[in-house]
């Protein structure tokens, strides 16, 4: 979007993406992240604060499916974020030799009077997630054995446990 296209009193948009657009997004990021249920969706408002700055404010929606870190199962989380970011124009706000800053959290850009709201809105969606992703907050992950589900088999005991105790018996057969 240009901020040409920007009206006076800003504009609203209603954002719709799919898995395949919000997978593409995720790339090789690093974020552990396997689909989405559904569609990412947000309603926005854009404007155009002071002579440059663009301001986006709204709210997102997104079920997010993602592995946990301890049971290795996914899982779905819904993130609803609200948010209200400022975009500054790239070329007067940083000087050249800081353009690393360009991907400081806390600071948001444009260039060349160009801005995309749907990568915005993907940015605070993926904010809402967790850095530390459980299925449930007392998943009790697998066992270190056999990895063996320990929150579908709670009473699992372990081949290697069995083993040891008949390795004690034999133990005990020999001493007797
Ligand atoms: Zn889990
Ligand atoms: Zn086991």
């Amino acid at each position: 979007m240009n901020i040409k296209e920007i009206p006076k009193d800003g504009k609203k948009l209603s954002i719709k993406k799919d898995n395949a657009w919000f997978m593409d997004m995720v790339g090789d990021s690093g974020i552990d992240v396997e689909s989405i249920g559904g569609d990412m969706t947000a309603v926005v408002t854009v404007r155009q604060e002071y002579t440059k700055s663009v301001v986006i404010e709204g709210s997102a929606h997104a079920d997010v499916v993602m592995r946990c870190v301890k049971c290795l199962q996914t899982f779905q989380k819904s993130v609803d974020a609200d948010f209200s970011v400022v975009l500054e124009p790239y070329e007067t706000s940083v000087p050249a030799h800081h353009a690393i800053a360009k991907h400081d959290l806390d600071a948001e850009f444009y260039v060349h009077d160009e801005f995309d709201p749907e990568a915005v809105v993907f940015e605070q969606v993926m904010m809402g997630l967790p850095q530390y992703p459980l299925c449930t907050p007392g998943c009790k992950g697998l066992c270190p054995s056999c990895g063996t589900n320990l929150n579908e088999h709670p009473e699992h005991s372990c081949t290697s446990t069995r083993d040891s105790s008949t390795f004690k018996n034999q133990l005990k057969k020999i001493k007797l």
